[in-house]
């Protein structure tokens, strides 16, 4: 079968595999369409958590080949995967909080075993609504490759505690912030959208977001003080949540001035460089900062929203490239400016 192999930063090759092969309480699965992921494009430019040789790609959906012996599973049936694949039995996983697992990422699909830019992919650990969830008919393949991510964003939607009415300011507007956009707007909070890129802009609104700043041409903080007010001794704004997803650190400054005293703040990004900061503005506001990571048992959810209807996959996705062109998928998720969500789809090739 044909695979899309990290070579060295910005190298993808296309090469030839064996097919893998299911043993005991493993499944392999005929992709139907996989997503580029920011932390692809983390791995594809810088190395991270990949090695040479490494196959990438661990947002995905497709057809179940081989179900060996696992329950519940049937030959055909369409599903999708919760790539990090819990230990069970650490103090996290045995906790419940399987997303904090200890155990290390060799299971992890695209990190430890071969990920889904390639026709086909093991799942190494396959527990029905645990790591393989079946798709419901009404789930198309594409949407159901953003499982995965829109689970990260509800994650930290629900983290954020939003209520009703509240002024939430989402910085960054990537899959996570636009889905964090969606659910934040779809349990009744007032959202604000940070990003520097318009097409992603114009996403937020269509997703839900009330207004959208630009930080490269406005003033961020007077943008939120403007439908919030400013903030206790007149400093900054009054947002009553904040969900930093942008990873820059001139958006974590500002996430910082315009959350208000006793507001939430959740972090779900990475940062490629340090971010200076005074800790002194956690204290002054009592903030409650929490950090928002993956998902832990947030895919069902997802799915059912899904199924209500509540996720337009052409609001997301911007381009679809066949898996021999994966290396250009890459290249168009790099861009801001023209890329949404780029999927890859075998069958195109
Ligand atoms: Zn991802
Ligand atoms: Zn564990």
């Amino acid at each position: 079968m044909r695979v899309a192999e990290y070579r060295e930063p910005k190298v993808i090759e296309m090469v030839d595999r064996p097919e893998p092969e299911a043993g005991p309480g493993q499944i392999t699965v005929e992709i139907a369409a996989c997503g580029v992921c920011g932390s692809d494009l983390h791995s594809f430019e810088r190395g991270f958590a990949a090695q040479p040789g490494q196959v990438l790609g661990h947002e995905f959906s497709g057809r179940v080949i081989d179900p060996s012996d696992v329950e519940g599973i049937s030959e055909g049936q369409r599903v999708t995967v919760r790539p990090l694949i819990p230990c069970l039995a650490c103090p996290r996983c045995l906790a419940g909080d399987w997303h904090l697992c200890g155990a290390g990422a060799e299971l992890n699909i695209g990190y430890g075993t071969q990920g889904a830019f390639a026709e086909q992919v093991l799942v190494p650990k396959a527990l029905p609504g645990m790591t393989v969830f079946p798709l419901p008919d009404s789930v198309d393949d594409q949407t159901a490759a953003m499982v995965e991510p829109l689970a990260v964003s509800l994650r930290a939607a629900t983290l954020a505690r939003p209520q009703v009415g509240e002024v939430a300011v989402v910085f960054g507007l990537g899959m996570i912030g636009l889905g964090v956009v969606r659910w934040l707007a779809l349990s009744g909070a007032r959202v604000l959208a940070v990003d520097l890129s318009g097409v992603r802009r114009e996403a937020a609104l269509k997703l839900g977001a009330e207004t959208t700043i630009n930080p490269a041409e406005e003033d961020t903080v007077a943008r939120v003080v403007e439908v919030t007010g400013p903030g206790g001794y007149d400093m900054g704004a009054a947002a009553d949540l904040v969900v930093e997803c942008s990873g820059a650190a001139p958006a974590f400054g500002d996430a910082l001035k315009v959350v208000r005293h006793g507001g939430r703040l959740t972090v779900a990004a990475m940062y490629p460089e340090r971010v200076t900061l005074r800790p002194d503005r956690f204290v002054e506001k009592e903030l409650e900062i929490h950090g928002s990571f993956a998902y832990k048992d947030e895919f069902g959810r997802v799915i059912d929203l899904m199924e209500q209807g509540k996720i337009d996959k052409d609001v997301f996705v911007s381009h679809t490239f066949g898996l021999e062109d994966t290396l250009e998928a890459f290249h168009t998720q790099l861009d801001k400016d023209v890329s949404l969500k780029v999927m890859v789809e075998p069958e195109r090739s």
